[in-house]
């Protein structure tokens, strides 16, 4: 390569004397970066959500190739944050494809120090038993004269990854029970 071809492509050269005093497009251009592609662009498809580390909602768009999830990035169509995630809501990729994501049930049995696993049937027995023992137990007819037909042995506190839904529905199930201490630690 002569010197003149080398100055010619020199990027800050082509920036001065060229059609893009910027340099955010053609002058900043390389051999390689010319046929560079986003990774973005073999997505099959897009889906809109929602962050769900806390409550400020921020839109996302999930990019999706075959049937998994790719990458996770802000949603500029979003009035709540225009396309801005915070660092948690940006890594929330991890969330869906981390190798630290559980997937078994584990259960560690009061006073031991390690944990076991349990098939999701059994746990989900061992929940149901709690749950019926409890509001047993805490049933109240009557307080202070009055009738309240309630339980105070079991209670809900949600947390910021649970979406509109998801507390509907804990909402409903938990009033159905009897119980009245219903939160959500992302109420604002
Ligand atoms: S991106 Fe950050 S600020 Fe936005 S909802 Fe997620 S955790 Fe909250």
């Amino acid at each position: 390569m002569g010197v003149r071809t080398w100055i010619e492509s020199w990027p800050v050269y082509r920036q001065l004397t060229g059609s893009d005093p910027l340099g955010r497009g053609a002058a900043a251009k390389s051999a390689v970066s010319e046929h560079l592609a986003p990774r973005l662009g073999t997505a099959d498809r897009i889906v809109k959500s929602i962050c769900p580390y806390c409550a400020v909602g921020c839109g996302q768009n999930i990019y999706v190739q075959d049937e998994r999830i790719t990458q996770i990035e802000g949603d500029p169509d979003s009035p709540v944050s225009r396309g801005r995630l915070c660092p948690k809501g940006a890594a929330s990729l991890q969330l869906t494809t981390g190798s630290a994501r559980e997937h078994r049930v584990l259960y560690r049995r009061p006073h031991s120090t390690r944990w076991e696993r349990l098939d999701l049937a059994t746990a989900m027995d061992m929940i149901a038993d709690r749950v019926i023992k409890s509001r047993r137990e805490g049933w109240q007819w009557e307080a202070e004269g009055s009738r309240t037909r309630r339980t105070l042995g079991i209670a809900s506190l949600g947390g910021a990854t649970l979406d509109n839904e998801e507390n509907y529905l804990i909402k409903k199930l938990f009033t159905a029970l009897g119980a009245v201490q219903v939160e959500n630690q992302a109420r604002i």
